[in-house]
């Protein structure tokens, strides 16, 4: 739109040079902006859950535009005071502080996390765990800190998604054991990214993009066009290993490379086994696409966990779901559905094999913005 509002001052000013400048303007926007199109994208960003939000939207007023954006800032605020591990207030940090002592009533909508993130714990045998939190509070990776080998052998056995009781009459939780925590860091972010494109539907929004971190979710399509989503190469953040062409889906990305350190020769990253209490190895990417944000967010967390074989096997017995994984080879596996993504190296862009290469922007699926060499 800013293009179309210059196009039309240069035309109607009195200097032939600018004329020819004008002209090439309006050959550009030709190509860039579809004949019928009668909108623009607006878009904010932000630091909330301890990640980066971005929310674009498609629409012809800029203030319907914005205010549907701030309504979807607005409720990522209201989940992070819900379900934030640190914030003393949070829904979530009452829910530790008593529900070893006695059964803690909580809201329908916490109800409702702890059931679903039980439901993955069942289907992915264990491997999606939120009690992992009992061992995983020992681990600080800004500060570099883990727990001794004595302290992990106290807290292991703590970590069990069986340890956690829901009782649907009084609406509450328990922990059968004293010591049991628990942390929504798996699922909540594909939540929130879920319920903010809820929002959006609900004000008629029918083209839009949220990511939070390497959670992100489209609405619609770009233009008539798909979005492109790069998966980022996890060991060269100036790369991409994979460019998606996707629209009206969800897509997850965890890895190693997000938060971690270095000890030992060991590297300590996030993303618990539940078995050992330490961080899952084999796997140094997950991708996750489908239907909703909270089902990639939980499964990108999940298959990380299982590995390269029990893993795929998990997403090419689901229907709705397809996996990009990066081996800690920097091989690239991918599931059934996606065939056309052949085995490759992880370090250059290569959107060619995946689909015509376009103008629309690309967005990593990992948590850092890596400007495409396609754009
Ligand atoms: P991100 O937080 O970057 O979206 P992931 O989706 O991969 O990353 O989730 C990692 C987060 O999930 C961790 O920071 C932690 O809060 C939580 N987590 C770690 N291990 C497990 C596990 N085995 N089961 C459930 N949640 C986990
Ligand atoms: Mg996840």
């Amino acid at each position: 739109m800013v293009l179309a509002v210059t196009i039309k001052l240069v035309l109607t000013g009195p200097n032939p040079m600018m004329w020819r400048t004008g002209l090439l303007c309006a050959l550009l926007a030709a190509l860039l902006l579809p004949l019928s199109s009668q909108g623009a994208w607006f878009g904010q960003q932000a630091a909330i859950m301890g990640t980066r939000i971005g929310v674009e939207v498609w629409h012809d007023d800029e203030q319907t535009a914005n205010r549907a954006i701030e309504s979807v800032l607005k409720e990522f605020h209201r989940l992070d005071q819900a379900l934030s591990p640190y914030i003393e207030t949070s829904e979530l940090y009452l829910v530790n502080d008593g529900a070893s002592a006695q059964p803690v009533p909580i809201s329908k909508e916490f109800y409702d996390l702890l059931e679903t993130s039980l439901a993955y714990s069942r289907l992915t045998d264990g491997a999606f765990d939120i009690t992992f939190a009992s061992a995983g509070h020992q681990y600080d990776y800004r500060k570099e800190i883990k727990p001794t080998d004595e302290a992990l052998d106290q807290t292991r056995p703590l970590i069990n998604y069986r340890h956690l009781t829901l009782d649907p009459d009084t609406q509450s939780v328990h922990f059968k054991q004293a010591g049991v925590r628990i942390d929504l860091g798996g699922i909540a972010k594909g939540y929130a990214v879920d319920r903010g494109i809820h929002l959006l539907e609900q004000r008629g929004i029918e083209n839009a993009l949220i990511s939070a971190g390497g959670d992100s979710r489209m609405l619609g399509d770009h233009q008539g066009r798909p979005w492109y989503i790069g998966v980022q190469a996890p060991r060269d953040d100036k790369a991409l290993a994979a460019v998606l062409p996707l629209s009206d889906t969800a897509v997850s990305t965890s890895g190693d490379y997000e938060r971690y350190f270095e000890a030992d020769g060991v590297r300590y990253h996030h993303i618990l086994s539940p078995k050992t209490g330490r961080s899952a190895e084999g796997l140094r990417s997950v991708t996750i696409i489908g239907p909703n944000a909270m089902r990639t967010d939980a499964l990108s967390t999940s298959v990380f966990v299982l590995g390269l074989k029990d893993g795929l096997a998990l997403i090419n017995r689901q229907k709705d779901v397809e996996a990009v994984i990066i081996d800690s080879q920097g091989q690239m596996h991918a599931s059934q559905g996606l065939e056309d993504l052949k085995q490759s190296e992880t370090t250059e862009i290569q959107p060619t094999h995946l689909g015509p290469v376009n103008t629309n922007p690309i967005r990593p699926a990992g948590a850092v913005f890596v400007p495409s060499k396609a754009e």
